[in-house]
């Protein structure tokens, strides 16, 4: 819709980057995009406050890939942040965005990965190059002519990298580049430290922050749920089953989202739509009506989407993405606890959102309290209440209506009124799990909460001041043991294919197998302590996603 396209069409990025942004689904650009895309467009060194959640990558992702000449085959770019993950995660941003621009390439340069391909890679023509300090000062040791072309640097969460020790790397790195370069830092906090950085290293930069104001939010009853970005859908779906609503505004931040989560409830049997700037107006304004008269329960939105939607039925708010900035948030909410009623906000955070949640919670100057997702007892406590509210009204008349057929049918079929009642229960319920056993079994990927220590930056630094990704782990249960392997997400893994694997190969019940946990860059599963190490040795050949499982048991220390 060209009125939505607006924003991200108003701010002069390359023809290929726009239509890249627009193939991804952001219908409108953050507050920091906005405001940071024109400066870095022009050309002028930035200084960028601003912490994960808001956009910040391709605020400064979109402008320099615009700036950029493909036809060069030299690193043009140079993006430098404090961990591998947050590497990875860059330049997997830079490839989505430069997707349409051909002959462009991006290059992750980081500790772990053996030396000789990134510099390979850099001297074959990757223009963009996202590295964290300590591996590239490696690289610039071996060759010192390596950054001589970089137009454009960013450092990106400047205060992480300083906080690590990356300063004197920092130093080498700067000198290595040209000084005509344009410069642009992020970082969540300006300490002194960061200050002096950009007083010696950046020409009259533009400083870009967010300004908010404090926001009051009343009659709505808030929560938090920390959740991994891969289990939200699951998160999701479990919340819903316990929590009372009547009507449900689901915000995600993409168009896919909307679809994706919608077609996920409706096949779980809610009422539930996608409302996107894509849904023409008419289209919409059926949506709207259909949640208004209670022919939909749930509306999945984008902000866009959901811009002037009043419906008074609304109890419940889910902020299944975090929103852009506090005011979005407290827009968001405020769809609910209309007409002096009271309603509902959840909000999931993923680890690395915590910070947007301080924000939020400092700007509206109000603790969001933390929840934890229901576990199988209580979901099947909510599941039984649903089931006796459905069914008590239905007893009324009915043994008037229909006792005489009951004895008929017990004495035809030879039963007591207590198994054909059963058998009509099961009927009526479709499959549904109702004992506490069948619904455990249900969900087992999902854990009980976050784990308590959730930064993915508070690991121990392994060699050259790479961090590992480090998460507290969750309790493991009697019996089992937690085994490692190297593979994951990004190795194309998923839960699913480590199951199939394990359950294959290994010979196990599936009830044997616990948690799976898939991370970036590895991933956990709770196999039974008994018989472990024969196990293991069945698995030793065993390969997933055409990769070597090399599953280990993994000491926590
Ligand atoms: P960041 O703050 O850079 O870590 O970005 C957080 C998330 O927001 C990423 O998953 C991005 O893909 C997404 N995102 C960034 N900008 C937009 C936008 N304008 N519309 C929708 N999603 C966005």
């Amino acid at each position: 819709m060209t009125q939505v396209l607006g924003g991200f069409a108003a701010l002069e990025l390359h023809p290929n980057i726009l239509a890249a942004v627009i193939a991804t689904g952001y219908e409108e650009p953050s507050a920091i995009q906005l405001q940071s895309i024109p400066v870095i467009l022009a050309g002028h060194d930035m200084i960028g406050q601003a912490q994960t959640g808001t956009g910040k990558t391709a605020a400064f992702a979109l402008p320099i890939l615009s700036r950029i000449d493909p036809a060069k085959k030299e690193p043009q770019a140079l993006i430098l942040a404090p961990t591998r993950e947050l590497a990875l995660q860059v330049a997997t941003a830079f490839e989505t965005y430069a997707k349409q621009m051909p002959g462009l390439n991006v290059i992750a340069v980081y500790g772990g990965a053996p030396m000789g391909p990134q510099l390979k890679a850099i001297r074959n023509g990757a223009q963009v190059v996202v590295a964290t300090p300590g591996r590239l000062v490696d690289h610039l040791r071996r060759d010192e002519k390596v950054l001589s072309t970089i137009q454009h640097l960013v450092l990106d969460e400047a205060d992480e990298m300083l906080k690590l020790g990356f300063m004197d790397d920092l130093e080498v790195i700067f000198k290595a580049m040209p000084e005509t370069r344009q410069s642009v830092l992020f970082s969540a906090t300006l300490p002194h430290s960061i200050r002096a950085i950009a007083e010696k290293h950046l020409r009259n930069p533009k400083h870009v922050k967010i300004e908010t104001k404090t926001q009051t939010v009343t009659a709505i009853e808030q929560a938090h749920l920390l959740v991994h970005a891969d289990q939200k859908h699951s998160a999701v779906l479990r919340l819903l089953e316990v929590e009372e609503f009547d009507a449900l505004i689901a915000f995600v931040r993409t168009k896919q989202a909307t679809l994706d989560l919608a077609a996920a409830l409706e096949a779980k049997g809610y009422k539930a739509a996608a409302l996107n700037g894509d849904i023409a107006q008419n289209q919409r304004e059926r949506v709207i009506e259909s949640l208004k008269d209670g022919r939909l329960d749930i509306v999945v939105a984008t902000d866009v989407a959901a811009r002037g939607l009043d419906v008074p039925r609304i109890t419940h708010v889910m902020n299944v993405d975090m929103p852009y900035d506090p005011e979005s948030y407290v827009h968001r909410i405020g769809r609910t606890g209309r007409a002096g009623r009271t309603g509902r906000a959840l909000l999931l955070v993923t680890p690395r959102e915590r910070r947007m949640l301080q924000v939020i919670e400092r700007v509206t100057g109000q603790k969001v309290a933390e929840v934890r997702l229901p576990d199988a007892a209580a979901v099947l406590t909510a599941r039984i209440k649903k089931l006796t509210s459905s069914l008590a009204p239905l007893v009324a008349d009915a043994e008037t209506t229909h006792g005489d057929l009951l004895d008929r049918l017990t004495a035809d079929i030879g039963c007591s009124p207590r198994a054909l009642a059963a058998a009509l229960l099961r009927k009526a319920t479709n499959g549904q799990a109702l004992t506490l056993a069948e619904v455990e079994r249900e969900q087992p990927l999902v854990p009980n909460s976050a784990p308590r220590e959730r930064s993915e930056r508070s690991g121990e630094r392994s060699e050259r001041g790479d961090v590992r990704e480090r998460r507290a782990p969750m309790p493991l249960a009697d019996g089992r043991a937690r085994c490692r392997t190297a593979l994951g997400a990004r190795d194309g893994i998923a839960a699913k294919n480590l199951l199939g694997a394990i359950l294959n190969e290994g010979g196990l019940a599936r009830e044997a197998i616990g948690r799976i946990q898939v991370r970036d860059s590895f991933s956990l599963v709770e196999l039974p302590e008994d018989g472990l190490e024969r196990l293991l040795t069945k698995l030793k050949d065993t390969r997933v996603a055409g990769k070597q499982l090399k599953l280990r048991r993994y000491r926590e220390d």
